[in-house]
């Protein structure tokens, strides 16, 4: 039988509930926010502070606990089974999803959160708030906010700008959408795992600004990847081509910290030089460029070079399925192999 000696058991006392914060989604941005936002509060509550963390896969929850609780012995870190649980168990509640489908899932569906908050009496629900760091659809977001803040909760959408190294260090910007009162009592939880908290109006509007932020990334990584090979086929060192961009007007995020090609940033450690392991899959990017060619469509505005970048990742996604979950920087790869289709190289 499965060991489960995290499990969430003892129905949660309204002081306890006070007390403890939960996090929904331990993937590879989760994780680390988590990480952060229960060690900080840890320390700030002088160790008094609960945790519970969720995730559809049950072991990586059991996991994250058995890691904390070694580096913070005496920690209360439990597994709730449902995001409902969790909900009950804390008055602040963190999710970290992949996409649209999952966030609906958690929140409104069948023991998610809407649900669990129903069943609260109407001061525990006023006083409980949920902060969804997930890129997803802003209409589902709009709708989703609409359903906690119906129940008297609070609700803001703060996705996230950083990556996964980011994450891990505390650094992320958060863009914030929601109520102004419901941005105030999310900005101590945000600081906690970045360094940036940017209010961007009402709810969905952080949403909308990732969107917006990450279509010009989806855009770069592709170009810089494009550039990178052109470079080394008339005889550039890749080291020295990425210098030159990186002290260049052609100098970003996609060349200088997320460089495709393995070796050309000595003083980094790019995915690239983990064969593209971890970081941001390709398949979220291409679902981030989805959301933003959607907005696109619905509000009647050209995105000529959106569309072109879609379709790359669409067919890097189909063509090459290994590299769905793989760093989108692995376009380069995807590009590699069409410039020299017999190398081994690629
Ligand atoms: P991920 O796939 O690594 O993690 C998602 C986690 O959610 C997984 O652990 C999964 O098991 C869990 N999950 C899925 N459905 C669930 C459910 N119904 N209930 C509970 N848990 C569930 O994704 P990630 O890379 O951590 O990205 C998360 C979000 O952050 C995405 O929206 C992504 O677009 C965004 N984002 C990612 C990065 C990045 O660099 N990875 C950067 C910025 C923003």
């Amino acid at each position: 039988m499965r060991p489960t000696p995290y499990l969430l058991r003892a129905v949660v006392s309204a002081a306890q509930r006070k007390n403890s914060v939960s996090f929904i989604g331990l993937g590879r941005m989760g994780s680390e926010m988590a990480y952060n936002l229960f060690s900080r509060t840890l320390v700030e509550s002088n160790g008094a502070a609960r945790f519970v963390v969720c995730d559809a896969r049950e072991e990586t929850s059991h996991a994250f606990v058995k890691n904390f609780s070694a580096q913070f012995p005496g920690a209360q870190v439990q597994v709730a089974t449902t995001p409902a649980e969790a909900l009950l168990a804390s008055r602040t509640v963190v999710t970290m999803l992949p996409s649209s489908p999952h966030v609906r899932n958690v929140y409104v569906e069948e023991e998610g959160i809407v649900p669990a908050l129903r069943s609260l009496s109407a001061e525990d629900a006023r006083s409980t708030l949920c902060i969804d760091s997930t890129t997803l659809d802003v209409e589902v977001a709009r709708n989703v906010a609409a359903a906690v803040q119906n129940t008297g909760a609070a609700m803001v959408d703060a996705p996230v700008s950083g990556g996964v190294s980011g994450a891990k260090a505390g650094t992320l910007s958060f863009l914030v959408g929601g109520p102004e009162q419901a941005y105030k009592l999310a900005h101590p939880y945000l600081l906690h795992m970045g360094k940036n908290i940017i209010y961007c109006g009402d709810s969905g509007a952080g949403l909308v600004a990732k969107i917006c932020n990450n279509l010009i990334l989806g855009v770069q990584q592709i170009v810089v990847g494009e550039a990178m090979l052109l470079g080394q086929k008339l005889g550039l060192d890749p080291k020295v081509l990425a210098s030159v961009i990186n002290s260049s007007t052609g100098a970003c995020w996609s060349s200088a910290v997320n460089n495709p090609v393995p070796g050309s940033l000595p003083d980094k450690s790019p995915p690239c030089e983990r064969d593209y392991e971890g970081g941001f899959a390709t398949s979220l990017m291409l679902k981030d460029m989805g959301l933003a060619t959607d907005l696109a469509e619905s509000t009647g505005i050209p995105l000529p070079m959106g569309h072109a970048a879609e379709k790359i990742y669409a067919d890097v996604v189909s063509e090459d399925p290994e590299l769905a979950n793989k760093d989108f920087s692995s376009v380069y790869r995807y590009l590699r192999v069409a410039a020299y289709p017999k190398s081994s190289l690629a």
